[in-house]
């Protein structure tokens, strides 16, 4: 996903802030796709400093980042973590929803009876069930349309 929109996401729905300094400090590395080509793979040490907490807090909150869903972690022994932006699964159901209710047909307009008015007076004419209509006011008399 581009990394405009996750952040997007985060800054609205990541709490408690800790959290979105690590996925802010992340981004940074992250290139616009959300790290599917840039690797992005930060040191700990480097996230601390971008976040400004200390390289375990860093570490704790990047944990939490990938239980609540923001981040994949790919990890190979030997090589530093490489982090991916994801959705939280929650909030992909409710996103899912929201897209689904935007793409459902919209209901056709239920045609809008227009109230015949009486050629003489210009009152409300009662429609009868020959489909005739007496003015309520005057009492003049439509023939039912043929
Ligand atoms: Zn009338």
């Amino acid at each position: 996903m581009r990394t405009v929109d996750w952040r997007m996401l985060w800054e609205e729905h990541a709490e408690p802030g800790e959290l979105r300094r690590v996925l802010c400090a992340l981004s940074v590395s992250m290139g616009g796709d959300g790290g599917q080509t840039t690797n992005c793979a930060p040191s700990m040490a480097r996230l601390g400093r971008r976040s400004g907490m200390r390289r375990d807090s860093a570490s704790k909150w990047i944990g939490v980042a990938e239980t609540f869903g923001w981040i994949n972690v790919g990890r190979i022994t030997g090589m530093r973590n490489r982090y991916y932006a994801t959705v939280p699964k929650s909030l992909k159901v409710q996103m899912e929803q929201v897209e689904a209710k935007a793409s459902e047909p919209k209901p056709k307009p239920t045609r809008k009876f227009r109230q015949a008015k009486c050629p003489e007076c210009g009152a409300k004419l009662l429609r009868q069930p020959d489909r005739s209509s007496i003015c309520e006011s005057c009492a003049h008399y439509v023939a039912a349309p043929s």
